[in-house]
């Protein structure tokens, strides 16, 4: 069973920290800066993963990196790059699957000062990380399992599949669905949400969406405090945009949650204040939405509060709930002062009175003193 507020955690919290590649040290530096600020006790066991693992230690994921987070049970991870091409696979999708990590959390908060065309958006979005479209079992055009399956598919009455056709198989599981949804219902007793939508397409997949509705409805009887409703998600992508403000936690399986968590990161201003977390039943890493940003790397230019709310999110999880409350007032201070904040939140991308990644931090320090 998912533990969302753990207590057996002490100080000094023993943290993993993957600073990443690209921007990711600087918005790390950053964060872990506003985090000492906080006066919350932790001792950073710092791993390296990516690219500069791959030349240093032969691997792009060293066992020691899984260890470390299997130990200290929490990690706060920077952004790590996926060269195009070349085998190279992605090293944040290889540490979810890994340590199980099924759940992947990503809040869409509006704070004041942010620029977007809504207020009071306050969403979070709960993705199933394994298993739908996203599970790998896929074959190029021309592979003789797909005729295999074509045959199958004709068999049991229904179309074959065009020999010009690659296929990609979806698959959704029973366990994983309810443990997901389970999740999302322990997410909102744990943060006291009122709602809990399930997200899927059962109209047209019977078998795989038709599958997660039928868990999701069984699972929501074992929560009567919390509302349970269901929505297509086409109509689902129609609501957000024209009333954000009626959802609350939304839970999906992969390929849906993915779309949703950018269209609801862009509800509330972008990747530079997208927060995340991938949780399992006993780990967790918090890491920002956004990618490395390689283009901006050590420019000091990018907006850390992704990361930073991404350690609010951490500081939760571990039971420093007043410091959470803390550091988020912090850095909505910052946000709705608008003064020192980075191009990304300002009217005009080249707009000359943006600060840097630091000067970020800096401002949110202030704030935090200002508090003590
Ligand atoms: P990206 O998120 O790095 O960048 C997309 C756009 O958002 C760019 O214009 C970028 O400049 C901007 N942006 C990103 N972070 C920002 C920030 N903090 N402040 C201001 N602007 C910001 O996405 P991408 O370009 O598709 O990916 C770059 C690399 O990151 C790829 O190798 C990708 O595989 C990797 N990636 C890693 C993760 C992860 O580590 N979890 C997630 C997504 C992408």
């Amino acid at each position: 069973m998912v533990t969302l507020q753990r207590r057996d955690l002490t100080p000094p919290y023993r943290i993993t920290l993957i600073p990443g590649d690209g921007t990711g040290p600087e918005i790390t530096e950053a964060t872990v800066r506003v985090l000492e600020a906080t006066g919350v006790p932790i001792q950073w066991e710092v791993k390296e993963a990516g690219i500069g693992a791959l030349e240093k230690y032969g691997s792009v994921l060293p066992e020691d990196v899984l260890e470390s987070v299997r130990k200290n049970k929490v990690a706060l991870k920077g952004p790590i790059t996926t060269p195009r091409g070349g085998g190279f696979r992605s090293v944040n999708v290889a540490l979810r699957k890994l340590l199980d990590l099924y759940a992947c959390v990503r809040p869409a908060k509006w704070y004041k000062g942010v620029r977007s065309r809504y207020e009071n958006v306050d969403v979070v979005i709960i993705r199933e990380n394994h298993e739908d479209l996203y599970a790998g079992l896929e074959f190029p055009k021309g592979d003789p399992a797909i005729r295999v399956i074509s045959e199958l598919c004709t068999q049991a009455g229904m179309e074959p599949i065009p020999e010009d056709a690659g296929l990609s198989l979806k698959v959704i599981s029973e366990k994983r669905s309810e443990r997901i949804v389970h999740f999302a219902f322990e997410y909102a007793r744990t943060y006291g949400r009122r709602k809990v939508t399930a997200v899927a397409k059962d109209n047209i997949m019977k078998y795989t969406d038709g599958l997660f509705y039928a868990v999701a409805r069984r699972v929501a009887e074992g929560y009567p405090d919390i509302q349970y409703e269901e929505m297509l998600v086409d109509n689902m992508t129609m609501q957000l945009v024209q009333r954000p403000e009626a959802y609350d936690v939304l839970v999906l399986p992969n390929l849906y949650g993915d779309i949703l968590s950018d269209l609801c990161a862009g509800l509330v201003g972008g990747l530079g204040v997208a927060p995340g977390a991938n949780i399992g039943d006993d780990l967790a890493v918090f890491e920002p939405v956004h990618g490395s940003a390689p283009k901006y790397a050590g420019q000091n230019k990018v907006n850390p509060m992704a990361m930073m709310f991404s350690a609010v999110m951490m500081l939760r999880y571990i039971g420093e709930v007043a410091a959470a409350d803390r550091l988020e007032y912090a850095i909505a201070t910052v946000i709705a002062e608008g003064k020192y904040v980075t191009y990304d939140m300002k009217p005009h991308r080249d707009d000359p009175t943006a600060v840097g990644t630091s000067q970020v931090a800096d401002a949110v320090i202030d704030v935090l003193r200002r508090l003590d």
